[in-house]
């Protein structure tokens, strides 16, 4: 079990709360808080670290758009419509050669999701970027983790494992192509395929840490497993020309899309073409819920396809807990 989850654990058994109006605490992409309106405030937040998840030479515009879409993602994940956002900002010093990029990153972004910057706090010290953002759905209407069926269809929106496979391409120190680069530092959120997918889906989970980690975390939520079709698995022009084992390796392994995941049953999955071709967005169905727990991935031709090395780890010993 990854660390980053035990101490997540250990937080949340060391609190009690039993408000009556916390629909659902700790455990998924968002919280979900009753407002007396019958509506629910859906409320999340991610910190994003230099040197763990961004380097210090990073362009700070892709910094900040990236660290507002990755908590937008998380809201894209329950349906919820976007509204108000907190910024918690630390800098070493006021730099304005990359402090006027990063607000123009975010701001651009905030922007096309009609959600208003309405406070924060802001330190000197190791560059920190902290968003929470907060929007509303109705009342039980949210997508959650949890709410998948056996024999459900599994979809992804776009293609996952591109961010993996540009993150891969950097590391070379090769020149990325426009549309790859775009695929690891500018994240488009899927905000209105989250919103249209409340009559549509079982669950919902966004891709952050992989597709095998993060449908993982949708199986245990819902007491399923589930069995990807690794043919079925979206490719682009480059995932198309790597080696077969490599490819899958992205496609499986390979974390920061922010594409969602999601189930469907019979009736969901006949709505799903138009709802691809409303948002110009490919949906594709890449395997099914299983009653059988844990996660197993065949070929067309029956073959077991080995899972990738998982997800993105925080903490990998105990003597990295603080
Ligand atoms: P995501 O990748 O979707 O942002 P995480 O994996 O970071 O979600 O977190 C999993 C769940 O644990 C979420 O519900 C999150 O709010 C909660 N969580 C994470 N860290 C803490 C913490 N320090 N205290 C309380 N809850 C936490
Ligand atoms: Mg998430």
């Amino acid at each position: 079990m990854v660390k980053e989850f035990d101490l997540i654990e250990r937080i949340r058994a060391a609190v009690s709360g039993a408000r009556a109006d916390v629909r659902l605490g700790i455990g998924d992409d968002a919280a979900l808080c009753d407002l007396d309106s019958g509506r629910s405030l859906v409320v999340t937040t991610d910190t994003l670290n230099e040197g763990v998840h961004f380097s210090p030479g990073d362009a700070p515009f892709d910094l900040g758009h990236k660290s507002l879409a990755v908590s937008l993602s998380d809201l894209a994940a329950m349906g919820a419509e976007p509204a108000w956002a907190l910024l918690n900002l630390s800098v070493p010093a006021v730099d304005d050669d990359w402090i006027r990029p990063f607000i123009c990153g975010f701001s651009a972004l905030l922007k096309a999701h009609d959600v208003q910057l309405v406070g924060g706090d802001t330190c000197r010290g190791p560059r920190s970027i902290t968003w929470t953002l907060m929007g509303q759905v109705q009342g039980d209407r949210a997508l959650t983790r949890s709410g998948a069926m056996p024999e459900d269809r599994i979809v992804v929106s776009g293609v996952p494992g591109r961010a993996g496979l540009a993150l891969a391409h950097k590391r070379t120190g090769a020149e990325l192509p426009a549309s790859l680069s775009d695929a690891l530092h500018r994240p488009d959120p899927r905000v209105a395929l989250g919103q249209a997918l409340l009559d549509v889906a079982t669950a919902a989970i966004d891709l952050s840490d992989g597709l095998w980690a993060d449908l993982g975390h949708l199986c245990r939520a819902s007491g399923l497993g589930a069995t990807i079709d690794a043919d079925c698995l979206p490719v682009d022009e480059f995932l198309a020309t790597l080696e077969p084992a490599k490819r899958i390796e992205h496609q499986l392994g390979g974390g920061d899309d922010y594409e969602l995941c999601f189930t469907v049953g019979a009736a969901g999955e006949r709505r799903l073409q138009a709802l691809a071709d409303r948002l110009g967005l490919p949906l594709t169905v890449i395997g099914r819920m299983t009653e059988q727990p844990g996660l197993r991935c065949r070929d067309t031709r029956g073959r077991v396809v080995a899972p990738p090395s998982t997800g993105f780890v925080h903490f990998k010993n105990e003597d990295d807990l603080p």
